[in-house]
Parts: structure tokens; sequence; C-alpha cells
């Protein structure tokens, strides 16, 4: 970046405005070949523009405009400045990730917590994973950490993304997938590992994971996290649902993700669960 932000500079101080020169972005996030610019509003005469020379300099198909994500399936919605094509496969830690861009969460903040998933996994142990996405969390689990995964994908769009990156990172014989609401998922008392990647409402789902867990099991349950309620919440709420249900719940970890909003954390739990 020390030698593109120059580069991008020298081009666009000919075409723009002397004061807003300065105000062109100078993080960005990259996601195989599509680029996601965060664009201030004083900039927005000139996105095409600028995300054009952003595309030229850093080699990249597309570029978004970053924008808020949203709704159910935390879908990103960003603004297609450039390019045609969202559809990328970015390489991580090891592994594949084949995604829309433009429409799939894929966070860089969230990159610790799946290289901890990968380690953190054991050989032949059964992970459900009850908020997939394209395999954000469980993939690692099953490549590197010898898992058998249970992947559970509401978005029929993230799922197509899901079976693919199955595919491409070979792990059609540890992992299976499913296009349901993980409400309707079916199996009972038969995970060693769960995973809540999920934020917002993620308290809504903790009688459903108890229900997949076996007796004893560990969930990663995360959520977001008013900081006015740390560091009580967001144990309390899942030990009282988990009491309701005949389970005793030990914290075993606590990690905070990113800030999520001001004042807001999200934030993961590593709980060990049994059953009274
Ligand atoms: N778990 C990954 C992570 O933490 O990086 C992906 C997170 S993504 C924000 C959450 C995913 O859960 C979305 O793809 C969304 O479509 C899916 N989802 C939301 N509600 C669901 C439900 N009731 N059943 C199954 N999947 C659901």
């Amino acid at each position: 970046t020390q030698l593109i932000k120059p580069r991008i500079r020298a081009i666009l101080s000919k075409e723009l405005p002397a004061e807003l020169v300065d105000k062109l972005p100078k993080h960005w996030t990259q996601i195989g070949d599509v680029l996601i610019l965060p664009l201030r509003e004083e900039l927005e005469p000139y996105k095409h523009r600028i995300a054009e020379v952003y595309a030229e300099v850093l080699g990249v198909k597309a570029v978004l405009r970053k924008g808020r994500i949203c709704g159910e399936f935390r879908e990103t919605n960003y603004e297609l400045l450039y390019g045609n094509d969202t559809v990328t496969i970015h390489r991580e830690n090891g592994i594949l990730y084949k995604l829309d861009v433009a429409k799939v969460m894929f966070s860089p903040a969230n990159v610790k917590e799946r290289v901890r998933m990968a380690k953190i996994a054991k050989p032949d142990e059964l992970v459900v994973d009850m908020f997939a996405g394209v395999g954000h969390l469980s993939l690692p689990m099953a490549v590197h950490g010898g898992a058998r995964v249970i992947a559970i994908e509401k978005s029929p769009y993230t799922f197509r993304f899901l079976v693919e990156n199955i595919e491409l990172n070979k792990v059609q014989d540890r992992m299976t997938a499913y296009n349901i609401d993980n409400r309707d998922f079916l199996g009972e008392n038969i995970a060693d590992r769960i995973l809540m990647g999920y934020v917002v409402k993620t308290h809504e789902f903790i009688p459903k994971a108890l229900s997949i867990a076996k007796d004893e099991a560990i969930i990663h349950y995360h959520n977001t996290v008013p900081e006015r309620l740390m560091p009580r919440e967001p144990l309390e709420t899942f030990q009282k649902t988990a009491r309701e249900y005949g389970y005793e719940v030990e914290k075993l970890n606590e990690l905070v993700i990113k800030r999520y909003a001001p004042g807001v954390w999200h934030v993961v739990l590593d709980l060990s669960v049994f059953k009274r």
C-alpha cells in the first residue's frame, strides 16, 4: 500500500478538486479480485472514476462501495462502482472461499476467528454450523481440523456457494450442507460442537442449539452486546435459557471479534454445556 497510494493520488490529483484528494480512501478490503472501498459522501460525483483508478492500480476486476450489512441473511448489497462480475475466489489460511462479494458478507475482521476454528476442531468430532454462510467458519474445521461438519444455511443464494466451496476444498466426504432454516433441522442430541456464528438475534436460537447438542458439548456462541452490559452479557442470557432447558453452562473463553456499532461489540463465547 505504501507504493499504491502515491500512484493513485498522482493520477487522481489531476482530475479531482485539490481539497478532495486528501479524502480519497486510505484503507480498503480486497476479497479475491474484488475491492470494497469506503467512499465519503463528498466523493460521490467522482465515484466511478475513483473506482476505475483503484481497480487499475490494484489489478482487481470489480469495485464495490462499502455499505451496511443487513437483514436476516446478513447481505451486503454494496453498490457496484466498477466492473460487472463480483463473484470471486478468495484464498485464506489454505482455504478457498468462492462468494459473491456484492451479496455475501466476508469480514476481514473475523479472520482470527476463522483461523482459531481451524485449530480448535478435532478429527472426526461432529460439528453443526447453524449459520454456515459460504462455510466461513466450518470449512477450516473440516479442512484443517478433520472434523465432520453439518453446515446449515438458509439463504438459497449463499447456499450455492457453500456447496461449491465444499467441492473446491475437497471435503465432500466430511461436510454435508442443508439449505434450510436451522430451526427446521431434525437432528437431535448429535453434535460434539456447535457454531452459532450470527449476530443481533443469536439468543433466539439457543434452545435449538441445545437440542442439537449432545448431553456434553461445546458451543461457540456469537452475539452483539452493548458495552454497558459487558461482561455480564451475553453469558447471563445464555445461562438463563440453558437452565430452563436443563443444561449447565461453563464459560471456557470469551473473545471480542470486532466493534459492531458505536458502543456495541461482537463477541464470541466458548461454552461447555452439559445436561443435568
Ligand atoms: N457463520 C459465519 C461467520 O460467522 O463468519 C457466517 C456469518 S453470516 C453473518 C450468517 C449466515 O447465517 C448468513 O449467511 C445467513 O443467511 C444465515 N442464516 C440466518 N438465519 C438463519 C437460519 N435461521 N438458519 C440457517 N441460516 C441462517
